[in-house]
């Protein structure tokens, strides 16, 4: 999936499960934590798997589920030790817990299941599988990967003008 997809339904999704918890957010940190969490696996791994030479920009370390667990495991004691006296920094602790969701959506929506070697890293060796190289503009418009844009481009909107438009 793509930048907008990843984004707007993992956004949904985190307001979903904020009801469910009946977990309080401030619409700017929330939105902030879901997308750098919805993006951050690529956010480490294309960079480097760039430099690294894998097609596409590379599955990484950041796409395991060694990374998942570690980081959750740290956001979660981040937000359960992190605490200070200013409300502004404890606003901001509270809000990292989405940070990993937004991970964990990444993994989900990259269907990284069907790349064991790297969900399972390091499992299967200490290397990571070397990727396809594709055509970005014929990915984009497979009607999967288009409508994941164009869903998640319209939820963002939707979020943005909720949040800082009407009230
Ligand atoms: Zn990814």
């Amino acid at each position: 999936m793509f930048p907008l997809g990843h984004a707007g339904i993992t956004l949904a999704l985190a307001v979903g499960l904020a009801y469910v918890l009946k977990k309080e957010w401030e619409p700017k940190m929330f939105l902030l934590a879901v997308v750098v969490g919805a993006w951050l696996p690529d956010i480490i791994d294309k960079p480097v798997g760039v430099l690294l030479g894998y097609a596409g920009g590379g599955r990484l370390v950041a796409h395991s589920l060694l990374f998942a667990v570690t980081f959750t495991l740290l956001a979660l004691s981040i937000n359960r030790f992190g605490k200070s006296k200013s409300g502004r920094w404890n606003a901001l602790v509270s809000h990292v817990p989405f940070v990993a969701f937004g991970s964990w959506m990444h993994l989900v929506l990259d269907e990284i299941w069907w790349n064991p070697g790297v969900l399972l890293w390091p499992g299967y060796g200490w290397g990571f599988p070397i990727g396809e190289e594709f055509d970005l503009i014929s990915v984009l418009l497979t009607p999967v990967v288009l409508i994941g844009e164009v869903v998640g481009g319209v939820i963002l909107v939707g979020f943005v003008v909720w949040n800082f438009r009407l009230k």
